[in-house]
């Protein structure tokens, strides 16, 4: 994630927790001056905060992964380009674990790592 990084995870994080949380962290660092970044990401991130409450539909699945690809050509910088990118990702790979949080289920084990906040620097 981001220009250079790479993100190594166990098995049993949950790729929709991680997802949200990198959202999250994409919307606080946002400069705001491209609009597929700073709107774009917001409404990706609404979206998994609402599968992840289970109140999202699975309808909504396929224009997750057309708007999270949109994204990741329009933003400016890599910031927003690797997050449209990193969740089209699991939009497309992640079916199983986003249908099960609309069943109130978590296929991962534990959740995104909050120690990951340290890692990169939250408050920085
Ligand atoms: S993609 Fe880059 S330029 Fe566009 S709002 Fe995000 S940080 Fe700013």
């Amino acid at each position: 994630m981001g220009s250079v990084g790479r993100l190594v995870l166990e098995e049993n994080v949950c790729m929709v927790e991680m997802a949200r949380y990198f959202l999250e962290l994409v919307q606080r660092d946002s400069c705001a001056e491209c609009i597929p970044c700073r709107i774009g990401t917001r409404r990706l991130l609404e979206v998994f905060e609402r599968v992840l409450k289970g109140e999202a539909d699975e309808g909504e699945f396929a224009s997750l992964a057309e708007a999270a690809t949109a994204i990741g050509l329009a933003a400016k910088c890599d910031l927003g380009r690797i997050a449209g990118r990193a969740v089209a990702e699991v939009a497309r790979h992640g079916q199983d674990e986003l249908k099960a949080h609309l069943e109130g289920k978590c296929l991962a084990t534990v959740e995104a790592n909050r120690g990951w906040e340290s890692v990169v620097g939250r408050d920085a």
